[in-house]
């Protein structure tokens, strides 16, 4: 049996799994990319004599949060248009810009910007859905992080793909490409259902089942959706999906504002994975997500931040916090979503939406070593009576000390271990002086 490689040893450990569990003065015990195990800290020289030691004092470790739904690139669009509703933001602001520039080169620039971001504050996997995926990946993969990349679909010509043929065409071969990457994976990503065909959809249940890979859909996001649909198709979202094979434990259901009871009960029974992204349905005054409701159905709920053009930051602390105290303002029930089920919620469940729930999402023996250290010791967030409360509802992203993916360290000392945060940021101001010179935005520098 090979030796274990590095002991982490923290004042407290949170495994997630099960859920509500606090350890005391444990090591977590790491060889190459995997957790061996995670013991108590006097333990550690009986069972692993001579281990690299790494003292990480008032420190909690927590499983690496999974952003379970955003458009990364989309970071250079950060503050381009703000305080509008959905359908004018995106018809007159982000399709524009996006149809101007969008091309490898500001996917390369937009995904770095998004990958400093999310490390920095404890993300270690993003489920992503943008154009030139291939660039995403490769920009994700050099930073050393995980990630779910979207094959889009959409029944639009855009700078990616001219025809659906194109989108299925270059998407499957982006999944080729990524077969034996062990931080890639991928999911078809088509937009929404008001901007995707039937047949297109059709072609996606087959080969997702084929390519045993999830179907990430913007869906019911903004009221018009189901009026839109019922005009078109003659149904509602939910029937159609349903009738093309598409509701189903597959699926990724992002947003999910506009339900109805019934609809509730229908996504429960069809195993239907609903992605929450809290920040971005206020802001867009979308409507907001019954998530207790779910819950209580036993609705598998992951959350996300969904692009920084409509967040506007990429902070799942932030978003964690917020989906808890939303999920109780909304449903009149201060006990619904407890602290220890919003940090499930931005760890293994979105692991499990993800297909990725055997190798992350929690800190258990042979699963993939994506861990964040916490420092706990600030004063915004002493004395520590409960380290789960502590890390949703006190905790910022600023107090993320250090980060492993795979067993890596990724990000520590204040910066990414393998990106030059200064070229990328150089690049994102760059990039903000292009998009701004077609579109002006007041009172910037
Ligand atoms: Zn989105």
């Amino acid at each position: 049996m090979p030796v274990p490689s590095l002991a982490l040893l923290a004042r407290w450990i949170v495994p997630v799994e099960p859920e509500n569990v606090v350890l005391e003065d444990h090591a977590l015990v790491v060889q190459g990319d995997s957790i061996v195990e995670l013991l108590p800290q006097r333990q550690l020289d009986s069972r692993h004599p001579g281990i690299q030691r790494e003292e990480l004092g008032n420190c909690v470790l927590i499983p690496g949060l999974v952003n379970c739904h955003t458009h990364s690139a989309m970071a250079l669009m950060r503050g381009l248009a703000d305080d509008l509703p959905l359908i004018r933001w995106l018809e007159d602001h982000i399709w524009p810009t996006e149809q101007r520039w969008v091309g490898p080169e500001f996917v390369r620039a937009g995904t770095e910007l998004a990958v400093a971001e999310m490390l920095a504050g404890g993300t270690t996997c993003f489920n992503d859905n943008y154009f030139f995926p291939d660039v995403t990946a490769a920009t994700a993969s050099r930073a050393g992080m995980r990630a779910v990349i979207g094959l889009p679909v959409i029944s639009l010509p855009t700078a990616w793909a001219e025809t659906e043929d194109e989108y299925f065409a270059r998407g499957l071969q982006v999944h080729q490409d990524l077969v034996s990457d062990p931080l890639m994976t991928t999911a078809f990503a088509p937009h929404a259902p008001y901007t995707v065909s039937d047949s297109a959809f059709a072609r996606m249940v087959e080969l997702a089942e084929e390519m045993d890979v999830p179907i990430h859909l913007h869906l019911l996001e903004a009221k018009g959706e189901i009026e839109g649909s019922r005009e078109r198709y003659g149904k509602h979202p939910l029937d159609r999906l349903a009738a093309l094979g598409v509701l189903g434990p597959r699926l990724l259901a992002v947003h999910m504002t506009q339900l109805e009871p019934v609809d509730m009960d229908r996504v429960a029974r069809a195993g239907v994975h609903v992605l929450h992204c809290p920040a971005s349905n206020l802001k867009l005054a979308s409507g907001i997500c019954p998530v207790a409701e779910l819950d209580r159905r036993g609705v598998n709920i992951a959350i996300g931040t969904d692009g920084a053009a409509s967040n506007n930051t990429l902070d799942m602390f932030a978003e964690m916090r917020l989906a808890a105290l939303l999920a109780k303002g909304f449903s009149g029930d201060p006990e619904a979503i407890p602290a220890a089920r919003a940090l499930s919620m931005a760890t293994l469940n979105g692991a499990r939406a993800l297909g990725l729930e055997d190798s992350i999402g929690s800190l258990r023996a042979g699963k993939q070593a994506d861990v964040v250290a916490v420092k706990l010791d600030r004063m915004e967030t002493l004395p520590v009576h409960h380290v789960v409360s502590q890390l949703v509802y006190a905790c910022s992203r600023h107090q993320v000390h250090k980060v492993w993916i795979a067993g890596q360290n990724v990000y520590q000392a204040g910066s990414c271990v393998r990106l030059d945060q200064a070229a990328v940021a150089s690049r994102a101001r760059e990039w903000a002086r292009r998009l701004r010179h077609d579109h002006p935005v007041e009172s910037q520098p």
